[in-house]
């Protein structure tokens, strides 16, 4: 039986970016995913916020994300459906805009403050009555799954094995993990990434590893093909999820089941090439895996909420999604080697994987060969745990 010199479990954007860069780098790899169509990448808004970093570190990684995403429908040979568009972020009545405008001023290229008129002619959609104004950036986007799809296709060309089954064990042998199982077989590796977005706290966990990742049940609306065009991103302003996952490792994640703090509601929304929208979105800090509501009322509350903003979209009809999100308190991904488990690596934790992704594949599938790289150095797993 082949022992891979990599096996990557879980096929959303980090997995199929990260299988696919080791592959360019003349490993042989597997890339595991187990079907399952409710992930993150799957509902995600695809959004590219290049603008948005804060630090050196961040900065750099966005814009050179950016970059690289400029090239990837030409390298993968498939259309990734890059564009540019406006990211409105909507501001509520009565809320303190003067906070806001200090608050975007730690970004990069912070987002602007436009009135509600001006807002409401950018964007034809917007009731200008309904909101205070927004900030305004330009922002990128592509279709999350056009991605993955290309990463698959360049993937498979550089002779990548995919395999659509669910990985159920890791082998350990010792201290070191050797390959993994799926309920047919078990395939071998010198090195085994877990890549399973939320999922990758329940195989660390097999084999007695934690980690400091967290996640929310996220949910969204997916609409038909709306008879409208909705040109621009919309979100609101404020980023109390944010604040609230910067807080995560305050609490008690091992209780079962259980709500870790309020949920929120962000009201956006974005139309994709196909003309269908996504309308978002609630996020739930709860500690079991299955959603802990139905859907019905949540699918109520986010086409009220974002129908005070676009009244178009009062009597929208659409299924109601759930998925896993996972994120870390730094809000940086949580990736590299595991510290005391040889042959067992994490490539998880993505808050903003549209813009991370590209190039921190890139660089970590350098990494594994070099050992070495200044902004990997700073995102490795082991900035939270001890050898
Ligand atoms: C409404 C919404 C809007 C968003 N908007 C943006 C945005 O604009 N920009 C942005 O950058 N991010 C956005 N995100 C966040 C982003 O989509 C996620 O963080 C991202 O998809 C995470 O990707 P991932 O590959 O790490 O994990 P996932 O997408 O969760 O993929 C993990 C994969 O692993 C598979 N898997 C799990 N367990 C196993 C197993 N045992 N065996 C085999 N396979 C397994 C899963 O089926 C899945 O395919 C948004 C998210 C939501 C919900």
């Amino acid at each position: 039986m082949q022992t891979y010199d990599a096996i990557v479990i879980g096929n959303g954007i980090a997995g199929a970016a990260l299988s696919y860069e080791l592959a360019k780098a003349g490993q042989s790899v597997l890339l595991m995913d187990d079907g399952n169509p409710d992930s993150g990448t799957r509902y995600s808004y695809g959004g590219i916020g290049y603008w948005a970093g804060t630090t050196e570190l961040t900065t750099k990684l966005f814009q050179e994300g950016f970059a690289r995403h400029q090239e990837l429908s030409d390298e993968l040979g498939a259309e990734t459906q890059l564009r540019e568009l406006d990211l409105l972020l909507t501001v509520e009545k009565g809320a303190d805009v003067d906070e806001l405008t200090r608050a975007y001023g730690a970004f990069n290229t912070p987002p602007q403050f436009i009135s509600a008129k001006e807002a409401g002619e950018i964007e034809p959609c917007l009731d200008a009555d309904a909101i205070a104004g927004a900030f305004i950036t330009r922002h990128a986007q592509i279709d999350p799954m056009s991605l993955v799809a290309a990463y698959n296709q360049a993937f498979r060309q550089l002779g990548g094995h995919h395999n659509l089954s669910a990985v159920t064990g890791l082998v350990k042998v010792g201290d070191r993990i050797t390959g993994i199982t799926t309920n047919a077989q078990a395939y071998p590796a010198g090195m085994t990434i877990v890549s399973a977005g939320a999922y990758s706290l329940q195989l660390l966990k097999s084999v007695g590893v934690k980690v400091p990742l967290y996640f929310t049940h996220a949910e969204i609306v997916e609409t038909p093909k709306l008879n409208f065009e909705v040109r621009s991103l919309i979100m609101p302003a404020t980023n109390a999820r944010f604040e609230m996952e910067s807080k995560a490792g305050n609490f008690d994640w091992e209780q079962t089941d259980s709500q870790i703090m309020p949920p929120i509601l962000e009201a956006g929304v974005i139309q994709l090439a196909d003309k269908t929208a996504r309308i978002g979105q609630i996020s739930r800090f709860y500690t079991g895996y299955e959603s802990p509501v139905e859907g019905e009322e949540s699918r109520k509350e986010m086409v009220r909420a974002i129908a005070q903003k676009l009244p178009e979209l009062k009597n929208v009809s659409g299924t109601w999604r759930h998925c896993l999100v996972s994120f870390t308190q730094d809000g940086l991904p949580l990736i590299g080697p595991v510290p005391s488990v040889s042959g067992l690596h994490l490539f998880s934790g993505f808050t903003g994987p549209f813009a991370l992704v590209p190039p921190v594949a890139q660089r970590y599938a350098q990494w594994i060969k070099d050992s070495s790289d200044p902004y990997i150095d700073q995102i490795l797993v082991n900035r939270f745990l001890s050898e």
